[in-house]
């Protein structure tokens, strides 16, 4: 279970409710881990709101290390593919949850969208020393045709159930390319 924290802290100066059920009585506040996703939940909007974007993403829960008995080292989340062995790239999400990504990056026009991520670099305030990254998605803004990004894993997957996924995520841009025109292409629906 999750404890809320901080409830009686003090922390006065700005109270948040949360957008989607506007109970006052909740502690809300802007949710996304380094990065601002824009929005504004209490404890239990955000967590369903985390695990649809999860689910939409077909991303992982959060991995919990577990303290090696036998060495005081920690298990790092699992660096392979568990459907096709090959080696990913666990990186956490600004919603706070994991994804497997390829180990390296690929161009835009060759990844479908729903696939396209960037590793943000997290660097300790006033200093450009790296202290860790987070995985966005991109979104918003079409990167160019040969902009690099980070395919999630799924992309170079050989699992033949992830190969069908993208077969279908590709085939279904073509036919949105052809079908409608750009400017109408992101707000149409089926
Ligand atoms: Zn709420
Ligand atoms: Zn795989």
């Amino acid at each position: 279970m999750l404890t809320l924290e901080g409830m009686g802290g003090g922390r006065t100066e700005q109270r948040h409710v949360c957008e989607e059920c506007g109970d006052p009585s909740r502690p809300a506040q802007e949710r996304g881990v380094a990065i601002p996703l824009g929005v504004v939940r209490c404890d239990p909007c955000w967590e369903r709101l985390a695990n649809e974007l999860a689910e939409i993403d077909g991303v992982t829960d959060r991995p919990t290390p577990e303290p090696d008995a036998e060495s005081t080292r920690w298990i790092e989340p699992d660096n392979e593919c568990p459907r096709c062995g090959m080696e990913v790239r666990p990186v956490r999400t600004n919603y706070d949850r994991w994804v497997n990504l390829a180990t390296s990056p690929m161009r835009a026009k060759e990844v479908p969208r729903p696939y396209r991520w960037r590793v943000r670099t997290l660097t300790a305030r006033h200093s450009a020393y790296p202290i860790g990254v987070i995985a966005v998605k991109v979104s918003g803004i079409e990167p160019l045709p040969d902009d690099p990004v980070t395919p999630a894993h799924t992309v170079v997957c050989a699992d033949p159930v992830a190969i069908e996924e993208v077969r279908r995520a590709r085939l279904a841009e073509v036919e949105r390319q052809y079908r409608l025109p750009p400017s109408v292409g992101e707000f149409e629906d089926e």
